[in-house]
């Protein structure tokens, strides 16, 4: 498989305009764990979307390390019975924000990860050849912490800079049926405050955050 960008690839990247923040496609503020679980996008993918995922493990436990473990495929399978439903997995994202606004990063935004499995957005499906997966430390439906919000909109400017970035969604957006995170609770009007983006650039507002 050839793995030189096209000159399309090439065109769609603008010149970056904070230089330092990206070097080969990883963040140099981030914690960088490296995941096995990524391989090449298709040659001359425009990278214009980012999905936007929620993850704990076990569910709704927040600050150990089960979720860079998964994503590095060191979990012990045996240390919670949740596991069993997961055991042999392999998956991975771009990102993971936590609850406090850390930033890791598994897989260079060049490269593609798994995090998407079967999906579709406006018509194209395979939405991991295209997208950059972010996932945030919390619980579908619950509410998120307003420094994971921060991070989230401080780095969507940082991608956007480097990449053409068009829109950003949700898991649930692109696998409506299959996967619901990351949920009501997530405020994407406090996102859109925070980044600027138009309304037209996020999901339809159709789902509005729950009252605390
Ligand atoms: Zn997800």
């Amino acid at each position: 498989m050839a793995t030189e960008p096209s000159a399309d690839a090439r065109r769609a990247q603008p010149q970056s305009a904070q230089p330092g923040v990206w070097h080969a496609g990883w963040h140099s503020r981030a914690r960088h764990v490296p995941s096995p679980n990524h391989g090449t996008r298709p040659a001359g993918t425009a990278i214009d979307l980012v999905i936007v995922h929620s993850i704990s493990l076990p569910p709704g436990v927040y600050g150990g390390d089960e979720v860079e473990r998964l994503f590095t495929n060191t979990l012990d399978w045996d240390a919670h019975p949740y596991f069993e439903q997961i055991r042999g997995i392999e998956v991975s994202s771009h990102f993971f924000i936590r609850r406090d606004g850390a930033l890791l990063q598994f897989v260079s935004v060049e490269d593609r990860a798994w995090h998407a499995g079967k999906s579709s957005w406006q018509g194209r499906d395979n939405c991991n050849d295209h997208s950059v997966g972010i996932e945030l430390e919390g619980l579908e439906h619950h509410p998120f912490e307003q420094a994971q919000y921060e991070t989230l909109a401080r780095l969507l400017a940082e991608l956007r800079g480097n990449w053409p970035i068009r829109h950003a969604v949700g898991h649930e957006h692109v696998a409506p049926g299959r996967k619901e995170d990351p949920g009501r609770a997530f405020d994407w009007g406090l996102l859109a405050s925070l980044t600027g983006w138009q309304s037209e650039q996020l999901p339809p507002l159709a789902m509005p955050p729950l009252q605390a």
